[in-house]
C-alpha cells in the first residue's frame, strides 16, 4: 500500500452535460485528494501520444475527435492505491456495461462517451501526469481529515 497519485480527465461529454462538479464530488466523497486540477482545449497531437496503444484501432480518429470537442478537466488525484482505487470508480471501460454504482455505470451509455479517463498503471500515472501538468501544477497540501480517511497502518 502506498500514496500514489493518478490522472484524470473529464472528457468533453461531461462537460457538455453539465456534470463536472457531479464527478468531481464524486472523488471528493470517495476521500481522493485533489493535487491539480485544470481545464484544456487537447490537440491531435498530444491525443496521439496519449491514445497511442489504440493507434490501430479502427476508431482511432473517432476517438481523438471526441475528445476535441470541447475543452477537458485535467486532474490529478491522490491517496492510498488511488490508481486501482480510481479505475475501480470509473469502472470498465463500455459504460453500457459498467456497474451501477461505478461513475460509467451511473452516467453514461457508451463505450467512447465515458465520461472520464483514468490511468492504469504506475507506470502510465508517471508519464500520464507528466504529460498534462507541468512542475508546479501539482501541489502538496495537506488534507485536514486525512486521518479519518486511513488506519495509520495504510500508508
Ligand atoms: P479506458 O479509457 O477504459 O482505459 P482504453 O484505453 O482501451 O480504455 O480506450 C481509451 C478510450 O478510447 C476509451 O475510454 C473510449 O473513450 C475509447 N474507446 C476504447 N475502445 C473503444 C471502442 N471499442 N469503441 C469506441 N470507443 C472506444
Amino acid at each position: 500500500m502506498a500514496i500514489e497519485k493518478t490522472l484524470v480527465l473529464l472528457k468533453p461529454c461531461t462537460l457538455q452535460r453539465g456534470i463536472v462538479g457531479e464527478i468531481v464530488s464524486i472523488f471528493e466523497k470517495k476521500g481522493l485528494h485533489i493535487c491539480g486540477m485544470k481545464m484544456m482545449q487537447l490537440t491531435d497531437e498530444l491525443l496521439s501520444e496519449h491514445y497511442a496503444h489504440l493507434s490501430e484501432k479502427p476508431f482511432f480518429q473517432r476517438v481523438k475527435d471526441a475528445m476535441m470537442t470541447a475543452p477537458v478537466i485535467a486532474m490529478c488525484l491522490s491517496g492510498v492505491d488511488a490508481i486501482a482505487a480510481v479505475r475501480a470508480l470509473a469502472g470498465p471501460t463500455n459504460g453500457r456495461l459498467a456497474a451501477p454504482g461505478t461513475i460509467r455505470g451511473s452516467y453514461c451509455m457508451s463505450f467512447q462517451e465515458n465520461i472520464v479517463h483514468a490511468s492504469d498503471s504506475p507506470e502510465t500515472a508517471e508519464v500520464e501526469l507528466k504529460r498534462f501538468f507541468r512542475p508546479g501544477e501539482i501541489l502538496e497540501w495537506d488534507q485536514c481529515y486525512f486521518q479519518y480517511l486511513y488506519a495509520n497502518d495504510e500508508f
